[in-house]
């Protein structure tokens, strides 16, 4: 999608600090962190939310566990310490969703409240 800002990232257009990258997602810092880690993950295939990902379990599969490897690659793993990661899906904007190009916050590295706010 041409007037996508993430498509751009993806397709290298625009430059991003790009943590990793497979054949199914590209993961880049956030340009306005929220947290000492925060990472975002985004299908290289455009859908608007995860509404429309999720159509495609092996997609959504795929950009969860690729989250979960970014979470390691970051050090924010659970096991063997009081360490942990926050995973954000956004969905519309009525639940603050910007960018309409699927993508997870990945994000760790202080406490963060319960319910959120
Ligand atoms: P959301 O509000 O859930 O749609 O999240 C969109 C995120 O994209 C926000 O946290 C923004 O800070 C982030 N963002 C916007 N533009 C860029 C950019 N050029 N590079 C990296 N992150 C961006």
């Amino acid at each position: 999608m041409s007037d996508c800002l993430f498509c751009a990232i993806v397709a290298g257009d625009i430059p991003a600090d790009i943590v990793r990258r497979t054949d199914h997602t590209v993961a880049f810092r956030d340009i306005d962190p929220q947290a000492p880690t925060h990472v975002l993950v985004v299908p290289i295939e455009h859908a608007p939310d995860l509404a429309a990902t999720s159509a495609d379990l092996t997609a959504t599969g795929q950009l969860m566990a690729d989250a979960v490897a970014v979470a390691e690659q970051e050090g924010l793993a659970t096991e063997g310490g009081d360490r942990g990661y926050r995973l954000v899906l956004n969905t519309g904007i009525g639940a603050g969703q910007s960018v309409f190009h699927t993508h997870v916050h990945v994000l760790g590295g202080r406490q963060f409240a319960w319910p959120p706010g």
